[in-house]
């Protein structure tokens, strides 16, 4: 800092200093809340185009804190992943969806998946695979009903090991996503290398896709390589009927998005399934 009299020996500017301050006061509060039990999980209805039926959903964080606002996760889990919290916080998302999985086949959702997103950092985490299958054990629960959603980057950071839990996984019946594909280093190793059953074309590509012959051009691209690889293709952000005729059209698997409904709680899930939707 710049010589300012008394002050000269501050090592932040006082901007700097707010900005960790804000950090820590985060993660101290992350701390907080996975000891008080205030994240939750929200579930978004996946639908298969051909079965015209919600199929899996994806798990959503959210930070109940005072009262009835929801942090969002773009608010927390850079900071939890920046300070490991995400480990912990990880581990309790994993167990809390299995465990939701598993309720849902009891009441009557046989078949309906889940899938957790796993960030870069607990991909990384010696022991993910075993915490994973035990958890399955214990449970119960048909590997198969479970999805994990990873990034290329995350893959990318250390192919080798992506392989190893992957296929450690992978040979239990796990499933394995990547998510926000076509964002990151989309290549052609991984996909032929790697136990991967599908991917999430990213949001971005969807959203202009009646507009922009470059996303049209892209979607499609992605879709065929789908089926020569035979892999499973999702279409995420999906929000308008436009969008699901042109991607049931071109023979995209499933689509994920506000058309069908937003994040919501476990049990609207469950009526939704149990009802049925009509996009
Ligand atoms: P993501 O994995 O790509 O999740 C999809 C995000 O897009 C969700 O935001 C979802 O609410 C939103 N979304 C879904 N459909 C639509 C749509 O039709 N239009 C638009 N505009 N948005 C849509 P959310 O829940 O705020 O999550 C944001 C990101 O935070 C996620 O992106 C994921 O990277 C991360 N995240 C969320 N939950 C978890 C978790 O449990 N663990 C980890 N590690 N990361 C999580
Ligand atoms: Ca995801
Ligand atoms: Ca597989
Ligand atoms: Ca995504």
């Amino acid at each position: 800092a710049k010589d300012r009299g008394k002050n000269n020996y501050q090592l932040f500017t006082p901007s700097m200093n707010q900005d960790a301050m804000h950090r820590l006061t985060m993660e101290y509060q992350i701390r907080q809340g996975l000891e008080n039990n205030e994240f939750i999980l929200y579930y978004q209805p996946r639908m298969d185009l051909a079965l015209n039926k919600v199929v899996s959903s994806e798990a959503l964080v959210r930070w109940q804190r005072d009262g009835n606002r929801l942090t969002m996760p773009g608010d927390f889990i850079p900071i939890a992943e920046e300070s490991g919290l995400i480990l912990p916080l990880g581990e309790w998302i994993l167990k809390k969806a299995i465990s939701q999985a598993l309720a849902w086949q009891d009441q009557g959702l046989k078949g309906l998946k889940v899938s957790v997103n796993i960030s870069s950092r607990q991909f990384q985490q010696k022991g993910l695979a075993n915490m994973v299958a035990q958890t399955l054990t214990e449970t119960g629960l048909d590997p198969r009903l479970l999805e994990l959603e990873i990034t290329e980057t995350t893959m990318m950071m250390d192919l080798e090991k992506a392989q190893r839990v992957m296929e450690a996984l992978g040979r239990m019946g796990v499933g394995f996503a990547v998510d926000d594909f076509g964002m990151g280093y989309s290549s052609l190793y991984y996909l032929k290398n790697l136990p991967i059953d599908c991917l999430k074309i990213d949001q971005s590509f969807i959203r202009d896709l009646s507009t922009d012959p470059n996303d049209t051009a892209i979607v499609d691209a992605i879709i065929s390589l789908c089926r020569t690889l035979r892999i499973h293709s999702v279409a995420e952000g999906v929000e308008t009927r436009e969008q699901a005729k042109y991607l049931r059209q071109k023979g995209c698997e499933q689509i994920q998005g506000y058309l069908l409904g937003r994040p919501m709680p476990y049990h609207e899930l469950r009526e939704m399934v149990v009802n049925g939707i009509k996009p």
